[in-house]
């Protein structure tokens, strides 16, 4: 059997390559290619009509350069890191608790814990043999300079946290009610410490994010969790059980609703866009390996020829980033709930302006924003200035049936590199008989809908070829024309990166006005009128077998 290198075949047939290859590339990033690109494209257009169909999701594209405070406050600054360790002979660079696990160990996130370890087993690097130093703190976020005494602005390790800042701006949007989501789609940045296998583990990523927000007291989505799907969940405590995402909740095997409802959304999407069932399961993490942020995280996994793959985590962020966010910035990141109606002490600030404007001639917006936002004290050009002297508190009984909380979020997050590595690992095939290889991929995301190519580039049968290629593309499909070499090398071509529909023009297709159809699975070709190309494509798919 022919052995499938799908770095080789991505490379040569422009699906993704190593990015700056004529300088000799960098490790952990890479370029999607010609094709490539329309694939990535497509899987998050079929991830985004997904969650639009929910019906209370809303979308948010913000910006990759981040505020520091926005990852101070998010934890990201202080606790996103991996442990390396180096060797001292070469330099080249490991992260210490994979050196570890490579041993089927189980590894404790801690700095002295790894560095005996090591030592213990008495590892050595692995590519010379040398000395491995010191168990030391990488920190994975990038930073850029802004210059001119500033604080660096970071790339976001995340496309999460613009949107929790934003939660106000979707709450009205969403008229005060939730649950609703936020999706996200773009890139982030993590500078790993070794990345490796391609799209596996890159320096910079795409991610399919999607915020959803709760109040606390009702975590509930509006659907109900897939109760068709079966799917495979492998729990904390090391059982796997094959369920649906309802029964799975109904038995508290996945103790969150809309947890269990998300893995039965991912379960389908995956499904739908190429990944094989087969080779899919939810893995909940086990308590020492949760982030900072998340008190229960189930990840998608997919069984590839590098092993067992994240693709996607579904994590239980809690209140931790609203929170914090609220903590930092002094704002309102509030939602409201009815509550019976009771009567409280309401404290107004009565600020007197008058005293202001006549102490502070040039600060004065300066110390009303001060007092406004809470503060006791202000510091002008080195004076402490005591705000209490300059408002009173007066107090009144009110009645409220309002109160405030603080949205939780659960947070399903895709990643899509990893996602496309998956589904190229399962759909490369080889033929039985010619021992080609082609990439069995759902039609919804081939790059292309068809190829249009004329048998030869001569005697009107280009002519003939560009005319019905303009024709589909001003019918919307997505069709490539090509003209040069062979039509078995073409077919190889686009059955290689996964176009389902090739159309030849042949000497009789110039009489008869009809063209070949050929499908690339079975590679059965039928004779079809050049008008009935859309509808076999796309009204009433072919699936390519004899009708
Ligand atoms: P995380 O926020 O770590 O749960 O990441 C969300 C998803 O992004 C994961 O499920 C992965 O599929 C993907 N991902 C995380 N880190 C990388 C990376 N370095 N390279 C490629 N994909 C990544």
């Amino acid at each position: 059997m022919k052995e499938i290198d799908q770095e080789e075949i991505s490379r040569r047939r422009g699906i993704y390559f190593q990015s700056f290859g004529i300088y000799g590339g960098i490790s952990g990033l890479y370029d999607y290619g010609p094709f490539g690109s329309l694939i990535k494209d497509r899987i998050v257009n079929i991830w985004k009509e997904t969650l639009f169909r929910e019906g209370n999701v809303a979308e948010f594209d913000g910006t990759a350069l981040t505020h520091i405070q926005v990852l101070k406050s998010s934890g990201h600054y202080d606790r996103f890191f991996d442990y390396s360790v180096q060797c001292e002979q070469c330099g080249a660079k490991y992260r210490a608790d994979e050196l570890l696990e490579k041993y089927g160990i189980e590894v404790k996130l801690d700095p002295r814990w790894l560095n005996e370890k090591i030592t213990e087993m008495g590892l050595k690097c692995e590519r010379c043999g040398g000395k491995l130093g010191e168990v030391k703190v990488h920190k994975l976020m990038f930073p850029v300079e802004q210059g001119s005494e500033l604080d660096p602005l970071y790339l976001r390790p995340e496309t999460a946290q613009g949107i929790f800042i934003n939660f106000k701006e979707y709450y009205r949007f969403f008229r005060e009610k939730l649950p609703f989501a936020v999706i996200q789609t773009g890139r982030g940045y993590r500078n790993e410490i070794s990345p490796r296998r391609a799209l596996y583990r890159l320096r910079e990523f795409n991610m399919m994010e999607c915020e959803s927000f709760f109040d606390p007291e009702d975590e509930m989505w509006p659907s109900e969790p897939d109760s068709t799907l079966n799917v495979r969940l492998s729990t904390r405590d090391g059982r796997e059980i094959i369920t649906t995402p309802m029964d799975a909740y109904r038995d508290g095997i996945i103790e969150s609703q809309p947890i269990a409802y998300f893995i039965g959304l991912g379960s389908k999407f995956f499904r739908r866009i190429g990944i094989d069932g087969e080779k899919l399961r939810f893995r909940q993490h086990r308590k020492d390996e949760l982030s900072h942020y998340s008190s229960d995280t189930w990840d998608a996994e997919a069984d590839t020829s590098i092993g067992w793959v994240e693709i996607a985590g579904i994590a239980h962020r809690g209140t931790y980033d609203v929170s914090n966010h609220i903590k930092f910035s002094g704002k309102d990141l509030y939602g409201q709930r009815i509550i019976p109606k009771k009567k409280m002490i309401k404290k107004n600030k009565v600020i007197d302006y008058g005293k202001i404007r006549k102490d502070f001639r040039g600060n004065i917006e300066k110390v009303i924003s001060a007092i406004e936002s809470g503060n006791d004290s202000l510091n002008l050009n080195g004076t402490v200035v005591k705000l209490q002297d300059y408002y009173t508190i007066n107090e009144e009984e009110v009645t409220v049936d309002r109160e405030n909380f603080i949205p939780s979020v659960i947070e399903p997050s895709f990643g899509l590199d990893r996602i496309l590595f998956s589904i190229l690992d399962h759909n490369f095939s080889v033929r039985d008989d010619t021992g080609y290889i082609y990439l069995r991929i759902p039609s919804e995301i081939s790059p292309y809908d068809v190829a249009v190519l004329p048998l030869m580039n001569k005697d009107d049968l280009d002519n003939r070829g560009r005319e019905i290629f303009r024709h589909l593309l001003d019918v919307g499909l997505k069709v490539i024309y090509d003209e040069s070499g062979t039509i078995g090398k073409r077919y190889a071509r686009y059955d290689e990166v996964g176009v389902t529909y090739c159309v030849t023009i042949d000497y009789e297709s110039l009489d008869k006005g009809d063209v070949t159809l050929r499908h690339r699975d079975t590679m059965k070709q039928i004779r079809i009128n050049s008008d009935d190309i859309e509808k076999y494509v796309r009204v009433n798919p072919w699936n390519g077998r004899d009708s």
